[in-house]
């Protein structure tokens, strides 16, 4: 079995509203892709645990975690940015989310699988260290580098961003840590607008017009990712796998197909295999039109299992 694929139930009951685009049916639609598709049988389901405070504490402010965590229980709701509302339950979603990253991280670094992949929500590159936004709560791709860090002792991890948005939590969380190289390709100008000016010889943002096609997000990544990844020599590659940058996604410009995603994935499964051992942690982040994002996880998936 050489997927891990990570999910729990807990991560349907973040309910932010009806008409939302970061909502429940999301991950039941890569679900039921996966299964009418039997890409579920060449996988291993595990249950995502809940992240421990501790885990949290690697990469989020106690008192921020404090925030998030004692709203459990109780009643009603409160936005934590204009799109971003805490609910009662969003705490144990929130929780299970980052707990994925963790034991995916673990079932890579013991060599039970070579790739995982978290089926999860809400998603978290914009989650800063002490702050929730768009839609993210807890950063769940920083929670998991963070454990590889910790746990493993690894001096060089890689992450790669193809959602539509900048990752700027990931960003803040990371700038000053050179052990890990972030990767973001976004649309810009486009929310949350940063990005275009980051200076820094391990954060390589790759701003990219409305419109842009997918020979152009390759031309892009080829030029500007793939050199310093492979000057980087990754130990363990995440991808921050949001698929909002697909054409018919209606959140963004961006032109982006499936064709698209299983380019990327083989040039990180690349980089995987010369560096890396072939071992990379893929995580959902954004991805709102329904069809397009369970055909393109699909496909990404197809690519990292080499089916
Ligand atoms: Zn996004």
């Amino acid at each position: 079995m050489p997927l891990a694929y990570l999910y729990h139930p807990d991560c349907l009951l973040h309910d932010m509203g009806t008409g939302h685009p970061e909502r429940p049916s999301r991950i039941s639609a890569i679900e039921e892709k996966l299964r009418v598709s039997h890409l579920m049988d060449l996988a291993r389901y595990y249950e995502a645990p809940l992240a421990t405070r501790q885990q949290l504490a690697r990469v989020h402010g106690t008192k921020y975690i404090d925030t998030v965590l004692n709203f459990e229980g109780k009643e009603g709701y409160t936005y934590l940015d204009p799109d971003t509302m805490l609910t009662p339950q969003t705490p144990q979603a929130a929780l299970r989310a980052a707990g994925a990253l963790t034991h995916a991280t673990d079932l890579v670094l013991t060599k039970k699988h070579n790739v995982a992949f978290c089926n999860i929500r809400p998603p978290g590159h914009h989650a800063l260290r002490n702050q929730a936004m768009g839609f993210c709560f807890f950063n769940n791709v920083a929670v998991g580098v963070a454990h590889a860090i910790e746990e493993y002792g690894l001096e060089r991890v890689a992450i790669m961003d193809f959602d539509v948005h900048h990752g700027n939590g990931t960003e803040e969380i990371f700038a000053n840590d050179p052990r890990v190289m972030l990767c973001s390709t976004f649309q810009h100008p486009f929310y949350p607008g940063s990005g275009a000016d980051t200076v820094s010889d391990h954060i390589i943002n790759v701003p990219l017009p409305a419109g842009t096609t997918g020979e152009k997000f390759r031309e892009a990544v080829t030029t500007q990712c793939l050199p310093a990844l492979h000057q980087f020599a990754p130990q363990l590659i995440f991808i921050s796998a949001g698929f909002d940058a697909h054409e018919d996604d209606g959140i963004s410009m961006m032109r982006l197909q499936v064709d698209d995603y299983i380019w990327v994935t083989q040039q990180m499964l690349e980089i995987a295999d010369k560096y890396a051992e072939g071992q990379i942690v893929s995580t959902l982040e954004g991805g709102y039109e329904l069809q397009a994002l369970a055909q393109s996880v699909a496909a990404h998936l197809k690519v990292l299992i080499r089916a």
